[in-house]
């Protein structure tokens, strides 16, 4: 029976990262990871976005683990005692622990239909299986207008696809940015070659004939109700992995709730990452968050506790995107239903919006805006009030 002063639990950004802060503490003790992908920790955002632009497939691996590491990889912690601190494998191996990061992270929310021919794009097998079907077919679906829809559409058409979006809003990213921008990135993409259904969703997939085509089924007007397609593609959000710690008596709800200090209920089983809901001093409310700077920084924070280094997380993390050649940083919440002030320096090719609530910055996207998240970051903490007349020329020159 393996025992682990540390056992982390998943086997991506996060625990990686948890592994190196757990190290920066303490230099001897062992630590075990068990994860149920086959590969080692990896960077996540290129398969999205860098490897379609050139990159090669060997640039998302991170730097080796350090010394006193065990990974069992390809399996999947099944139960969780916390009583006895064990945790036990799908392969019967019951791993004991002092202390355990539940690095769980998200699976892919899916469709009630079409099986394994849907392409639900989340890991490293995933980018290998679409990058296989784009050797041989070029015309493809992408379902869902949220980040992996837009990065992956544009990392089609980029590869001289023919890609058919199809979203239930009227515009991409509708749902993040106000109405002007998401109607400018809708067109932007148009221009670019990508074919949109907007206001529209799939209802059927049927294989189709010898050829391994797919007959997609949409719910708009008839005559544009069927499309043929080599490959489908779908980024319709994502749902984070508790059950173990549900199972294990831990309190969840929409995530993995930890105290300030990354703890669960109990203390010696710690979370973080995609899978972690924790409360931001910033933002006055506990959060989610699904992006890469919230796996490195809580990760690394979490390791830094679990070796005996107590520093409260209250990291606002940030985010970005390309879409084809833009792209952006954001920080906080952006949700178009707030109040949104643009300030542009160049209508949609540079410049800020600002999400507006009760007087406060809630959150701020850099369109084409580099160097500017600390400064947004200060914004958010501001407690204003803030008119909109204030923001105009707010952010300084980078
Ligand atoms: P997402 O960004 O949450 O977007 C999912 C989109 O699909 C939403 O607009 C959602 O609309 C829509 N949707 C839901 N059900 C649908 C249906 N049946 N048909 C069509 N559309 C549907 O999630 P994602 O794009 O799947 O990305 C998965 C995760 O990876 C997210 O956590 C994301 O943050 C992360 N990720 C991040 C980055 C980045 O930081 N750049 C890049 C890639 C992935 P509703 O809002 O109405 O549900």
């Amino acid at each position: 029976m393996p025992y682990y002063p540390y056992l982390v639990i998943g086997g991506g950004m996060t625990a990686d990262a948890a592994i190196r802060g757990i190290r920066d503490v303490d230099a001897d003790r062992a630590i075990g990871l068990v994860g149920d992908e086959p590969d080692p920790p990896y960077n996540r955002p290129p398969l999205s976005k860098a490897l379609w632009k050139g990159d090669s497939p060997d640039s998302i691996w991170r730097t080796p683990l350090p010394d006193g590491v065990e990974m069992s990889l390809g399996r999947r912690i099944q139960s969780l005692d916390l009583a006895h601190r064990q945790a036990a494998d799908d392969q019967g191996v019951v791993y004991t622990f002092d202390s355990c990061l539940l690095a769980t992270g998200c699976a892919p929310r899916r469709l009630p239909f079409g099986g394994d021919r849907i392409l639900y794009f989340r890991t490293l097998g995933d980018y290998r299986r679409l990058r296989a079907l784009t050797e041989r077919g070029e015309s493809f679906a992408v379902i869902g207008g949220g980040f992996i829809g837009s990065e992956i559409a544009a990392a089609l058409a980029m590869n001289q696809k023919q890609v058919t979006l199809i979203i239930p809003e009227s515009g991409i990213g509708e749902r993040v940015y106000p109405r002007s921008l998401a109607h400018f990135v809708s067109t932007y993409y148009r221009q670019k070659g990508v074919k949109l259904m907007i206001r529209s969703s799939i209802v059927g997939l049927e294989t189709r004939g010898e050829q391994s085509a797919l007959k997609v089924r949409t719910s708009d007007s008839p005559d544009e109700s069927e499309i043929l397609v080599d490959g489908v593609v779908a980024g319709i959000g994502v749902q984070p992995n508790v059950d173990l710690a549900r199972a294990a008596g831990l309190a969840v709800d929409n995530g993995i709730i930890v105290d300030e200090y990354v703890r669960t209920g109990d203390p010696h089983v710690y979370a973080a990452g995609d899978v972690a809901r924790f409360f931001s001093p910033a933002l006055g409310h506990r959060v989610r968050v699904e992006h890469e700077d919230n796996a490195n920084t809580m990760g690394q924070w979490a390791g830094h506790i679990m070796a005996g280094r107590a520093e409260p997380y209250h990291h606002l993390p940030f985010f970005y995107s390309d879409l084809f050649e833009l792209g952006y940083e954001a920080v906080g919440e952006l949700d178009a239903r707030s109040e949104t002030v643009e300030d542009w320096r160049e209508p949609y090719r540079e410049g800020a919006v600002y999400y507006l609530r009760e007087g406060r910055i809630r959150g701020v996207l850099l369109w084409n805006l580099w160097g500017q998240v600390e400064a947004a970051r200060t914004l958010i903490a501001a407690p204003g009030p803030f008119r909109p007349a204030d923001l105009k020329g707010r952010l300084p020159a980078a």
